[in-house]
């Protein structure tokens, strides 16, 4: 990895500039040594010269010496034997001079005076040969001789040793400017070298800069495709493949779901920082417990969590769910705030839900779905593990669900119509429109199946055929008995995701040529209406139609005063719930009161569900209430039936 990233870099433009200042500098010593080498020979050839001028002053020293000695054997007049090997001594002193002078000379200079120099010593050494020879018998023209050739000596070496200065200074003029001019390039190319260096450096390092930042954008969009930015708990992607692997290779282990109960709620009123800052105490609690019970922890979608662990221990998983749901006890604190957290979990273990080998993720994941089901219908809060008797239950739903999808195709989805009454007379205005699931030739009851229809979908496709079958009916029978009765048609919030239930409902008065006043849209508040704007604008289209919306089963738990306000409806459905206790408590009709209260306020038609006794109509007329629904009145019956019976209309009621 290391040796990669070198590589890299060196393949870099930055790093091929570098590598072009390294060949540079080797390109530099080299110059540098050979003008080193240029410089010794101006050096050796200085030294030279030098040892030519000691030379030079020697030897005539050595002639002035020879010069003396014969002088003193002209004034005595005689060559005495110690002048005479004096006089070797000096001339042999001479002859190696000369010797030394000629290779000097030869070596370097050699100029004409040098060479004039060289022969008149040469005849010096002749001269005391040949009057040695002779046993000096001519010491006065020896000596006169001596003297002149002295003289002439001298003063070519005076010129020679001036030619000789003259050449020692150029030289070292020649050295200094050398120097000089080697400084000065140097110099240059040594600042050239560190300017080039040090930006080759600084990109060098910008570059490296530069690829880290990119490693690290990579990093990050590879953590933000396998976890949660908020938790930094895996998510569904990582999660499921955490699973998969470990059910393919064949253990067992155990998948929990887990579901907060009021997530919507606190964030409506608290806000999405106090959302987040549940949503992360819950993932802590979470990853605490899969930690310690050797599982892991994830976040799969907005509010819902699951757990992983590699075992089946019925056992160890309630008690780690009885402690999860404990901890969750403590309200979670935001900005002073005490927020209470809800939690349903629903667990399923791989050797329940498959007796043969492993189930895979999604086989799991179902039976886990459909344990948090039962926890929440149970009431929240709670935990349910998968056994055989759930899997029983498990299983007809899903024979069920098999079933569903092709039981509209089959004609065994029927509509079946509860009349809708003024309280004051009793008088039918209009009906609501119930659907009905005959099975193998037993019928089904909605709560049975509409939730299951709303869990794979097919509720959509249902919803329409029920208004469809309603539209259809009643359009015919206001057109026969000349009375604008009005239908009430269920819709699940499933289909407020999208614009195309707009269409839908245009699409069904026009082929129905039913009145758009006549149709009422119930609807009732869950979790999937979450985004109010959304809903809102639909509401507001559907309105535009000419039809009215209401709001259904209001005080059965779900619902919200902000709602209300939030959204413009026409008709607020009371749900049972609340008519139940009417004639037996005070508080129960208090209730009641203030519901009705609020809703003329906001201009909302009150209609009452489930009146069952003449008492409540009582109650509910003294507390303001006009409009009611309720097996009283009439229970849901085959629309045909509803109608014969409940809506006068002489042609019709003779044909049914
Ligand atoms: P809902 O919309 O609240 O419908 C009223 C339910 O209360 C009906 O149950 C009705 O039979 C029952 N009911 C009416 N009067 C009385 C009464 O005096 N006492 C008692 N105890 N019950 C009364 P049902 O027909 O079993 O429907 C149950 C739920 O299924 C409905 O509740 C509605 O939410 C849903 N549903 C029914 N048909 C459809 C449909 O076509 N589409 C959708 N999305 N949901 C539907
Ligand atoms: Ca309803
Ligand atoms: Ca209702």
């Amino acid at each position: 990895m290391r040796r990669r990233r070198f590589l890299d870099l060196a393949a870099s433009k930055p790093g091929v500039y570098f590598g072009l200042v390294i060949i540079l500098a080797g390109f530099l010593a080299a110059v540098s040594y050979f003008i080193d080498r240029y410089d010794g020979f101006i050096e050796k050839r200085s030294t030279f010269l030098g040892l030519n001028m000691r030379e030079g002053f020697v030897a005539l020293s050595d002639l002035q010496r020879i010069n003396l000695v014969v002088l003193e054997a002209l004034r005595t007049n005689e060559m005495s034997r110690e002048l005479a090997i004096e006089l070797d001594r000096a001339t042999d002193f001479l002859y190696v001079r000369a010797d030394a002078f000629r290779r000097g000379v030869v070596e370097t200079t050699e100029t004409e005076n040098a060479r004039k120099i060289l022969v008149l010593l040469e005849d010096v050494i002749g001269i005391l040969d040949a009057a040695r020879a002779d046993r000096y018998s001519n010491l006065s023209g020896l000596s006169a001789r001596l003297i002149e050739i002295t003289d002439e000596t001298r003063r070519l070496l005076f010129v020679f040793l001036d030619d000789q200065r003259r050449t020692q200074e150029r030289l070292l003029r020649l050295q200094t400017e050398q120097l000089q001019r080697k400084t000065y390039f140097l110099t240059g190319v040594l600042f050239f070298l560190t300017l080039v260096a040090g930006s080759a450096l600084l990109l060098l390092l910008r570059e490296g800069r530069l690829r880290q930042h990119v490693e690290e954008a990579e990093r990050r969009v590879q953590f933000l495709a396998y976890y949660d930015s908020l938790t930094t708990l895996p998510n569904r992607i990582k999660f499921q493949d955490h699973v998969s692997a470990h059910l393919d290779s064949g253990r067992h282990g155990a998948l929990a779901f887990l579901d907060l109960d009021n997530f919507k709620g606190i964030n409506d009123s608290l806000g999405h920082a106090a959302g987040d800052c549940v949503l992360s105490s819950v993932a802590r609690v979470l990853t605490q417990s899969a930690e310690k019970f050797g599982g892991v922890a994830a976040r799969i979608a907005g509010d819902e969590f699951a757990l992983f662990f590699p075992y089946a221990d019925r056992e160890k998983l309630a008690f780690l769910a009885d402690e999860i749901l404990e901890n969750m006890k403590t309200p979670v604190e935001f900005e002073s705030e005490q927020i209470p957290v809800g939690l349903s979990i629903g667990i399923a273990t791989s050797d329940v839900v498959s007796r043969r080998g492993c189930p895979n993720f999604e086989e799991l994941s179902r039976a886990a779905d459909f344990c948090l089901y039962q926890s929440k219908s149970a009431g929240r809060g709670r935990f349910t593990i998968f056994d055989a008797d759930l899997n029983e239950r498990y299983a007809a739903r899903r024979a069920l669900l098999t079933e569903l999808s092709g039981a509209i195709e089959r004609g065994e989805i029927r509509t079946w119509f509860q009349p809708k009454v003024r309280l004051g007379d009793e008088a039918v205005f209009g009906f609501e429109a119930l659907c009905r699931w005959r099975r193998d030739g037993i019928l089904v009851s909605p709560a049975d199946f509409i939730p299951i229809a709303e869990s794979s979908g097919s509720i959509i496709e249902l919803d329409l055929h029920v208004m469809r079958q309603a539209c259809e009916l009643l359009a015919h029978w206001n057109r026969k008995s000349n009375i604008p009765y009005t239908i009430s048609v269920n819709l699940s919030a499933l289909h407020f995701r999208s614009r195309a239930i707009v269409n839908s409902i245009e699409e069904v008065l026009t082929r129905s040529g039913l009145a758009p006043e006549c149709l009422t849209l119930e609807i009732t508040e869950t979790v999937e209406l979450m985004d109010w704007d959304f809903v809102g604008r639909i509401f507001s289209e559907i309105r535009a139609l000419g039809c009215r919306i209401s709001i259904d089963d209001f005080g059965a738990g779900y619902s919200s005063l902000a709602y209300l306000r939030a959204i413009q409806a026409d008709e607020l459905k009371i749900d049972r719930s609340l008519v139940r206790e009417i004639e037996t408590s005070a508080e129960a009709r208090q209730v009641l009161s203030s519901v009705v209260d609020l809703a003329h306020s906001l201009n909302l038609r009150v209609i009452v569900e489930g009146v069952e006794t003449e008492e409540q109509t009582d109650v509910l007329l003294g507390l303001g209430c006009k409009y009611g629904q309720g097996y009283l009145f009439g229970k849901p019956l085959p629309a045909q039936r509803a109608l014969a019976r409940h809506a006068p209309s002489a042609g019709l009621k003779s044909a049914s």
